[in-house]
């Protein structure tokens, strides 16, 4: 066993290039094989997002605080709140980040493939995306 000490890992600034806006990562656990598993733990400020993206084998995102908002590509904006779990599809354009005005943290859990490729990057998501208005919540 072994435990990764808080104090030892630094809050890193997310990657300018594939976010828009501030964005923290606090990495929670990169697995070594046969585990194939990712985890971080996200801080969006508010207005802040990724940029379109996929993942190869899909994600699931756990929402931990304040509200954010994702969309798949073509389909309507959803807003998200504290304890809802959104699972993407493999291979699948989407983004997620935090609502205009609000905080967002959300715990991001992927497995790589088996030859470790990961997230790919896409464009930077324009504000009119970013800003259409979100599916009510049912
Ligand atoms: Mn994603």
């Amino acid at each position: 066993m072994s435990i990764m000490r808080s104090n030892e890992r630094p809050t890193k600034q997310a990657p300018e290039a594939n976010f828009t806006g501030q964005v923290l990562q606090d990495p929670v656990i990169v697995g070594t094989p046969p585990s194939r598993m990712r985890a971080t733990n996200v801080s969006f400020m508010p207005g802040a997002r990724t940029a379109w993206h996929s993942h190869p084998v899909g994600q699931t995102l756990y929402c931990v605080t304040g509200i954010g908002r994702i969309q798949l590509e073509g389909k309507q904006v959803q807003e998200l709140h504290p304890g809802d779990t959104a699972v993407i599809p493999p291979n699948t354009r989407h983004w997620h980040g935090a609502a205009p005005d609000r905080l967002f943290i959300h715990l991001a859990m992927s497995e790589v493939t088996n030859d470790g490729a990961g997230t790919e990057w896409f464009e930077e998501v324009s504000d009119d995306d970013y800003t259409a208005q979100t599916a009510p919540i049912v």
